[in-house]
């Protein structure tokens, strides 16, 4: 039904005596909504409107424009989903809040549908499916469980099946939910003042399969809790980076893993209602990267394309070489597995942005007291491929541990006795520092906890030892 059809429709239900004013108010909407179908044929083309912007070109094309501050993304894959991440470029530098520099926070797979005017960035449900040839039992499913819209944006123009629209808005927002995260944590109700937030350039590029876009956002509060006032250059001003990756979707031909309850693993839990009355709703996918035999046939074969972790450059040695021989323990793995060389571990290159969707992350995390460290990673919710591990070590725990090597050698006697001393409780904290590396990389490629294995002689690293 038209607007103009369903005006005319309402128009009829009134009284004569009405009519005159209405007939007026009908040619008045007929006008208006005239107006609008003419302003978006009349949509001004992208180069134009882009023309004194600068461009950054890759999966989506996005464009800086300067004078005005705004950040334009061009939309030329509609109806095309694609992975939204979210993540922390810089940390408010406090464990018990729990904001650090390098950490993930959520992971979305949307979809730009355009609506008239407008384009929604639509969220849909993968948690619920029917794997059923009906397309009528699909859709059943999908309609069943709620999506989310999670933004709207105005066309502001276009060329054939490309729009553009500015992106400001949706990029200069709170998107890792920091007011909440204080708010909870008791520091203080914090608002955004976009007066001080600006989009963080060196950080935000196009490239042919992702988008990288950072801001900086600055969180203001009259009450400012004493754990932000001890981290916060100025309590009641808190900046911080957020930074956003928007990433291709990888092809059809990962090979999912169904989960075996007898070994645990992290994944996607999909329920399935296109499954028969006696099989298990609860499809449990295994978490893991995407690895090839070079030579399939081979017992043994290097991979298409092997699996490469980053250590923090900004790690101060002897703890680099440390968390970089930890983590590179792994590689046996894949060796038992038949793959040669397919797991390594570098330092990130200085020039390489650490929250840069395509880098597999080892950060050195600085915070005021010691804290957790953790492991996680970007995965796609669809089939449990891993697309970015992500691990977060905090820096004083290995202070800690010296600390308590220290309290645990006997008191000595003698001078030259002290730099002994001293030595065995350094390499103790860094035989620590690298257990601790290869564990969280154990969650980051898709293993919980393994607390049986303390029952057989510790086997694995990822067993969860005290140290009392
Ligand atoms: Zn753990």
């Amino acid at each position: 039904m038209s607007l103009a059809y369903f005006l005319n429709k309402t128009l009829s239900f009134f009284h004569c005596s009405q009519r005159r004013t209405l007939l007026v108010l009908n040619f008045f909407f007929l006008a208006v909504i005239s107006t609008s179908t003419a302003s978006a044929q009349q949509l001004p083309s992208i180069s134009e409107t882009v023309a004194n912007a600068t461009p950054m070109e890759g999966y989506f094309n996005l464009y800086w424009d300067e004078a005005n501050g705004k950040l334009y993304w061009e939309i030329d894959k509609l109806d095309t989903e694609f992975i939204y991440q979210i993540s922390m470029g810089s940390g408010l530098g406090s464990n018990p809040v729990g904001i650090d520099r390098g950490q993930l926070r959520g992971t979305y797979v949307l979809r730009a549908e355009r609506v008239g005017p407008r384009v929604l960035l639509v969220e849909p449900n993968h948690r619920y499916r029917a794997s059923s040839d009906n397309p009528l039992e699909r859709q059943a499913v999908e309609d069943a469980f709620a999506p989310s819209v999670i933004w709207g944006f105005d066309i502001v123009a276009m060329n054939g099946d490309s729009v553009l629209v500015d992106s400001s808005d949706f990029f200069l927002r709170d998107a890792r939910n920091v007011v909440g995260t204080l708010a909870s944590r008791n520091q203080g109700n914090f608002t955004l003042d976009k007066g001080r937030s600006a989009f963080y350039l060196e950080n935000t590029n196009a490239y042919p399969e992702n988008v990288e876009v950072e801001v900086m956002l600055t969180f203001t509060s009259n009450n400012p809790g004493g754990l932000v006032n001890s981290v916060a250059a100025t309590g009641n001003s808190v900046t911080l980076r957020q930074h956003f990756s928007i990433v291709k979707l990888p092809d059809d031909d990962f090979n999912p893993r169904i989960a075996d309850p007898r070994i645990g693993t992290i994944g996607p839990n999909i329920q399935d209602f296109g499954t028969a009355i006696d099989e298990d709703m609860q499809v449990r996918l295994v978490g893991k990267h995407r690895l090839e035999k070079r030579n399939p046939a081979a017992a043994m074969s290097e991979a298409v394309e092997p699996i490469i972790y980053y250590v923090d450059p900004g790690t101060p040695e002897p703890i680099k070489t440390a968390l970089i021989d930890g983590a590179a323990w792994w590689n046996e793995a894949f060796e038992a597995a038949g793959f040669i060389d397919a797991f390594q571990v570098r330092e990130l290159p200085a020039e390489a942005d650490a929250q840069d969707v395509r880098y597999n992350m080892i950060h050195w995390t600085h915070r005021r007291t010691r804290g957790y460290s953790y492991g996680g990673s970007v995965m796609d919710p669809r089939t449990g491929e891993i697309i970015k591990g992500n691990v977060n070590l905090g820096s004083l725990r290995l202070r800690q541990d010296y600390l308590l090597g220290q309290g645990l050698v006997p008191a000595f006697e003698y001078l030259e006795d002290v730099a002994d001393n001293n030595s065995e409780s350094v390499n103790m904290a860094l035989d620590r520092v690298r257990q601790l590396s290869a564990h969280e990389v154990g969650h980051t490629i898709g293993f919980p906890h393994n607390y049986l294995s303390s029952s057989y002689g510790r086997e694995s690293v990822m067993d969860y030892p005290t140290l009392g």
